[in-house]
Formats: C-alpha cells, structure tokens, sequence
C-alpha cells in the first residue's frame, strides 16, 4: 500500500526538530526508526500532513552513566542497548530485554524512544522501563519535563506526550551492589511480540530479606504495568521459593486479560503468573546479599 501524500522534514537539530513539531503540532508525526510508523502510514491508518524525521540528530543517539544513573538519548537503537558495555555492566536488563525484541533488522532500526512513544501494549521496553523505576524526558519549544514511566503510558497506543513533544531521553537508576534482574517473554509464534513479558529488579538486604523489588508486565492487559500485590507480598522478607510462588500467584491481579486467537484472557494470566514467577526466580539467583 502506498501512504497518503506528506512533507518530509530533515532537521539536524533538535531546537529545530522542536520548532518544526512546534509549528505543525497535531498535523505532524516525528519519525525515528520507522518499523512502527511506515507500516501504519502504508495501511492508512496513520496519515500525518507532516513527517518530520529525527534519525540524523546525533544529540540523541548515546548510552552514558552519570553518578549512578544510566541516561539513553531516544535515538539509541534496540541493537545499541542490546551491545552495549556500559549496559552489560551497569544495568544489565536492558541488554536482556534488547535481544528479545523482533529480528536483527527491527534490532538495528527500531528505537528505544520510538518503542515508548508508540506505546504498544506487547511491545518490551515498557515492561522493563517500568520495573526500573525509569524517567522519560520530553522536550518542546516550552522546555522539559521528566516523566515517571508510571505516568507515562496511559493505555493502547496513547502516552502523556503533548503533540509538541519529543521524547529525548530515558533515565533509569544503575543495578544496585547486591541487586540482580532479569527479563523474560513468551514470543508470539507470528509477530514476535510479547504475549507475556516480565521484568524483575530484585535488591536482598544484609540478613537476605527483599529490600526492594520491582516487577513491570507487558503483553497481559492494554498497557503495561506494575504488578503491586507481588512485589507488597515479597518486600522485607526472605524470598523462599513458596513465597515467590505465592506471589506471582498475583501477577494479573486486577488487570484485564486482553484476548486473542492465540491466547485466551484466562491462559494469558495464568502465564503471567508462570513467568512472573521465573522471573522472580531469575533475578534471586543473579541477587546477593549486600
Ligand atoms: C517485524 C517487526 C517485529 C517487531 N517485534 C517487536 C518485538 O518483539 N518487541 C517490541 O517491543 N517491538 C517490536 N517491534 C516494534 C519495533 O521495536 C519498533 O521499532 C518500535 O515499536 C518503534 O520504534 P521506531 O524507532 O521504529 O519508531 P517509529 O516507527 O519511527 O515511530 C513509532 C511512533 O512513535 C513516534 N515517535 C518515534 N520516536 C519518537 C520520539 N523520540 N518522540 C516522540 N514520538 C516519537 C512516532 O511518531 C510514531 O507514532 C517490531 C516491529 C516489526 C516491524
């Protein structure tokens, strides 16, 4: 299918990214990576008066640690997070959950602030984002603003993002001394998206007990989430393989299973507890206490 007509706008900067997005608002979609927007626009579904494409600002494309904190310009690929040094050090799911998604060519387009904004409700970032507690900044003409990965997503395909707004970076805390995570997805056998994506952080204290412990799911109802009830039932406590179990048990707890030719609403959230599960263990195993 052939989209319908646009503009294409190639700006090197982002002030001038910004001024364009600024002037066409609603009218405009940015694009990065494509792998999302191409196909909506060539099946009509998306159908912008204005493209204003971001893929040469270099200002948004790097990986840096920054006094604890891991900073990700917009631009970086699922392909630059999956390789990355300072990553497989310093925050080791991210890498993780990068190797997940799609092939090498959707690895070497895609990117981490297109996956966010798009806001697809299988797709892995979110999970992982969430479960790090992480920050999304958005920049307009207006300034900028840190968003809470919590705040951020607020259902199918839609986000906090005003139509001025560009998602520039994403700031997540490095893994904690003692701390270990993990990601894990069941693939969908056609399009390679999460029917179940779980992302854990687990930090142990000194006496082995949970100190802190985070769990994002994707795949499982309309947009992503933190599952709650799992990560209250864990927090101060030794984690003994009956009480993991115990408290994947609530991993859709309160969610509302999405349904489809594959999986069912009931057999999606009984694998979200499957997995929680796994993943929790996971992330035990790589944890020690501090
Ligand atoms: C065959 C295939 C398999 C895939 N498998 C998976 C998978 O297993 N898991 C998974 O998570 N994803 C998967 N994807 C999606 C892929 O990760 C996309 O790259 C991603 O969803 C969008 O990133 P992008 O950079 O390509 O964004 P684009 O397609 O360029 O943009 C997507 C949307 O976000 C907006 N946008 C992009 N960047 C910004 C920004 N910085 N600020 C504001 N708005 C912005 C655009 O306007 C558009 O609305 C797959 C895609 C394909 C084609």
């Amino acid at each position: 299918m052939i989209p319908e007509a646009f503009d294409y706008h190639v700006p090197k900067t982002l002030a001038e990214a910004l001024r364009l997005l600024g002037q066409f608002g609603g009218e405009a979609k940015v694009l990065a990576g494509g792998h999302s927007l191409v196909p909506l626009m060539k099946l009509r579904l998306a159908a912008p008066k204005h493209v204003i494409d971001i893929g040469r600002i270099a200002e948004l494309r790097y990986i840096r640690e920054d006094n604890g904190k891991i900073q990700i310009g917009a631009l970086a690929t699922h392909f630059e997070l999956e390789s990355s040094e300072v990553l497989k050090k310093k925050c080791p799911l991210l890498p993780e959950t990068a190797k997940e998604i799609g092939d090498v060519q959707v690895r070497n387009k895609g990117t981490l602030g297109g996956s966010l904004a798009h806001a697809d409700p299988a797709a892995d970032w979110p999970a992982a984002v969430l479960s790090l507690d992480g920050e999304i900044k958005a920049s307009s003409t207006r300034g900028e603003r840190w968003i809470p990965a919590r705040d951020f997503i607020q259902g199918v395909f839609t986000t906090s993002l005003k139509p001025d707004e560009i998602l520039t970076a994403v700031r997540v805390p490095a893994l904690p001394l003692g701390g270990g995570d993990g990601y894990l997805k069941l693939h969908h056998p056609a399009s390679g998206f999460a029917i179940v994506g779980v992302a854990v952080r687990m930090v142990l204290g000194a006496k082995g007990t949970v100190d802190q412990v985070s769990v994002g799911l994707t795949g499982v109802g309309p947009k992503a989430y933190r599952a709650g009830g799992v990560e209250k039932s864990l927090l101060g406590k030794p984690p003994s393989a009956k009480r993991i179990e115990e408290a994947a048990a609530q991993a859709a707890e309160g969610i509302e299973a999405n349904s489809d030719l594959y999986a069912s609403a009931e057999y999606r959230a009984h694998l979200a507890r499957v997995y929680t599960r796994r993943a929790l263990e996971k992330a035990l195993e790589r944890a020690s206490p501090k």
